[in-house]
């Protein structure tokens, strides 16, 4: 999983940020997330496995938030495990397609499908 700069939950965009110390210092802790400050914070220096699943805890922390579920640590962490490896162990399902560049006409969108089609499954007609 990349870490990305923010992710956006339920309407709000919460900052990510990779750190030395979280700002809810606990030696347990390993991410953290304010709700008020839209920041969710991830410690530097865990293995990536455990930092995207990290990520998806504090994710649910704002989804459950969101859909006013109690902030149950032991069924927020059976998700975040299997969502992580939903995403892992299926890519093809979540891989980023392409958008079409806005203001094309008629023709310049057929031309960039017809790109994009060739980049994708190859050059059917060479
Ligand atoms: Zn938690």
């Amino acid at each position: 999983m990349t870490i990305p700069e923010s992710v956006k939950i339920g309407g709000i965009r919460y900052k990510v940020e990779v750190v030395d110390a979280l700002d809810v210092e606990n030696a347990d802790l390993v991410g953290s997330i304010d709700y008020r400050k839209q920041r969710i914070q991830l410690r530097a220096g865990m293995g990536s496995d455990i930092t995207a699943q990290t990520l998806w805890h504090e994710i649910l922390h704002a989804i459950f938030v969101n859909l006013g579920f109690d902030q149950d640590e032991t069924r927020i962490e059976q998700f975040a495990a299997v969502l992580n490896a939903l995403v892992v162990d299926n890519p093809e399902m979540f891989e980023k397609r392409a958008a079409l560049p806005a203001g094309l006409n008629g023709e310049e969108a057929a031309q960039a499908i017809a790109q994009a089609s060739m980049n994708i499954y190859g050059d059917k007609s060479a």
